[in-house]
């Protein structure tokens, strides 16, 4: 059985890829990345080809998908301040790519298709928890390509027949996620920041709320989904509807690190939204049993990975 990872040397893509080379029936594991977030070193020693280029080159694409039983679509330019920056690039990278990943996809009769949609797509719509069938009021250009990406899965599923499983997932955290650069989200910045002895820097109060999701419950729904051809004609939130501030992700990592943490507070950052958390129960009717890692399984992962790679100094 061979896979291809798209986006497959970045943060999650990576872990990814980790779990599938771990497995007996997977005999193959094909990552592309064009290495523009992604690194090299996140593939180190893992039995999987890197075809290095673009998604949006459909030579690339063919080079990876020919033969392949699935296709798991995470390739995509991530950070709303990015897209704020530089909204052209990600609507490039995100829904034209997915428009070209999709067309390999039918191109190659791969049989299933697994992406990556973001919780992002609510946006301002304030009804919690995130049900899917709620309207999507994105307010960043990364929402937006976000939601395309989503959209084109539905609708190429719709008109060709394809069998596609869209997931949104949210703040996804753990080893292998950036921390040394100007987008980097806001658990491995304060991780990192906690280990270096800096003060965290939090954009707003504070008591902006996320459902941080451990990378090993993403991977280990995507490969179950593998491995059963788990399919669905409309998006599924890919988290547990477990809601905390930023001051009570601070608080835990605290606990974790058996010592208080300086806090700085500057202005609320445009395009963020003020609270997210998933309704799982369309997760729960596809997969009734997932793996899933509490916030402190996850930090302590995250901390141990940061410490022992030596990115940071304790
Ligand atoms: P990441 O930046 O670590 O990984 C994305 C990978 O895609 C990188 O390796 C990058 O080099 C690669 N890439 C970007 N543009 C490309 C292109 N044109 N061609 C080929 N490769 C390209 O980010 P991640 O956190 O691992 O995100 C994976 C997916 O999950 C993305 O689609 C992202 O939008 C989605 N997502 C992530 C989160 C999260 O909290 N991490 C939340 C919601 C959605």
């Amino acid at each position: 059985m061979k896979i291809v990872v798209t986006g497959g040397a970045g943060f999650i893509g990576s872990n990814l890829v980790r779990a599938l080379t771990d497995l007996p029936r997977v005999t193959e594991v094909v990552a592309v990345d064009d290495l523009s977030t992604g690194a090299l070193d996140n593939l180190l020693d893992l039995p999987a080809r890197l075809v290095t280029g673009t998604i949006l080159d459909p030579a690339v694409l063919d080079e990876a998908m020919s033969g392949a039983a699935s296709v798991v679509h995470l390739g995509a330019l991530g950070s709303v301040p990015r897209s704020i920056d530089d909204p052209l690039r990600s609507h490039h990278a995100n829904a034209t790519g997915t428009l070209m990943v999709l067309e390999a996809v039918r191109r190659h009769r791969v049989p299933q298709l697994v992406l990556a949609s973001s919780s992002s797509v609510y946006g301002a719509n304030p009804v919690l928890p995130r049900q899917e069938a709620l309207r999507p009021i994105p307010v960043s250009p990364y929402a937006v390509s976000k939601l395309a990406t989503e959209a084109y899965a539905v609708a190429y599923a719709s008109c060709y027949g394809m069998d596609v499983l869209p997931f949104r997932f949210f703040n996804v955290y753990g080893p292998r996620q950036a921390s040394n650069h100007a987008y980097a989200a806001v658990v491995p910045r304060f991780v990192s920041a906690a280990l270096e002895g800096r003060p965290l820097q939090v954009h707003g109060d504070g008591t902006q709320t996320r459902d941080f999701t451990y990378v090993g419950s993403v991977t280990s729904v995507i490969v179950e989904a593998i491995l059963r051809r788990v399919s669905s004609p409309d998006v599924v939130n890919l988290a547990f509807g477990a809601r905390i501030s930023l001051l009570e992700l601070i608080a835990e990592l605290e606990r974790v690190l058996g010592r208080r943490l300086e806090v700085v507070h500057g202005p609320p950052r445009a395009g963020d939204v003020r609270d997210s958390q998933a309704d799982c129960s369309r997760l729960r009717e596809l997969f009734p049993a997932p793996r899933r890692y509490s916030i402190r399984e996850g930090l302590e992962a995250t901390v141990a990975w940061m410490s022992q790679r030596g990115l940071v100094r304790r």
